[in-house]
């Protein structure tokens, strides 16, 4: 492997980590704020049918990173590397949030140890809020060790312990909160 390969490589991994601090800041503060919740309330709800509004802001990420890959075809392999590292982290979300999460794929497999289990739990605690507000854990790659986000919960006040337990277990492949 050439040094520059091996550069790139890093790049790419690089904005892996980066994408996650993204997308931690655009779920905190736009999909759950005022504007962007218009679009992301339905992640939080029950739907029907295979898609929901929130999928737009997949469509849009993706759009930018195809329009990266030849912005970097043009001009240098760094942006290039920046554009795979993109479409990295995206197949990483999918993975983890819809397919491990939410089970949006054709087979069920719910990890029942370790770091996947964390990160199933966390989110699960993401969702057992109702509405934008106090909702814990915006992460999608990195989850906060579950105590930690249980505690925050039990501060806020919005839910009582019974509940917070019961988000954690028995929520399977639905978005809408446990109640
Ligand atoms: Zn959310
Ligand atoms: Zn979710």
């Amino acid at each position: 492997m050439t040094f520059n390969v091996l550069l790139y490589v890093l790049i790419a991994l690089a904005t892996v980590a980066v994408m996650e601090g993204f997308a931690w800041s655009m779920h905190r503060f736009v999909m759950h704020g005022r504007s962007g919740w218009a679009w992301h309330k339905s992640h939080h709800e029950e739907t029907e049918g295979i898609f929901e509004k929130n999928d737009l802001y997949a469509v849009v990420f993706s759009v930018m990173a195809v329009a990266l890959f030849f912005v970097g075809q043009a001009l240098s392999p760094f942006i290039l590397a920046i554009a795979w590292g993109i479409t990295l982290y995206g197949l990483l979300y999918f993975i983890v949030h819809d397919g491990l999460v939410h089970q949006r794929w054709p087979f069920r497999y719910v990890p029942h140890r370790g770091y996947a289990k964390r990160l199933v739990q966390a989110h699960r605690l993401h969702h057992a809020v109702e509405g934008r507000g106090h909702c814990v854990s915006f992460g999608f790659l990195y989850a906060p060790p579950i105590d930690k986000l249980k505690q925050e919960l039990r501060r806020s006040g919005v839910l009582d312990r019974e509940r917070i337990e019961r988000s954690v277990t028995a929520q399977g492949s639905v978005h809408a909160p446990v109640r």
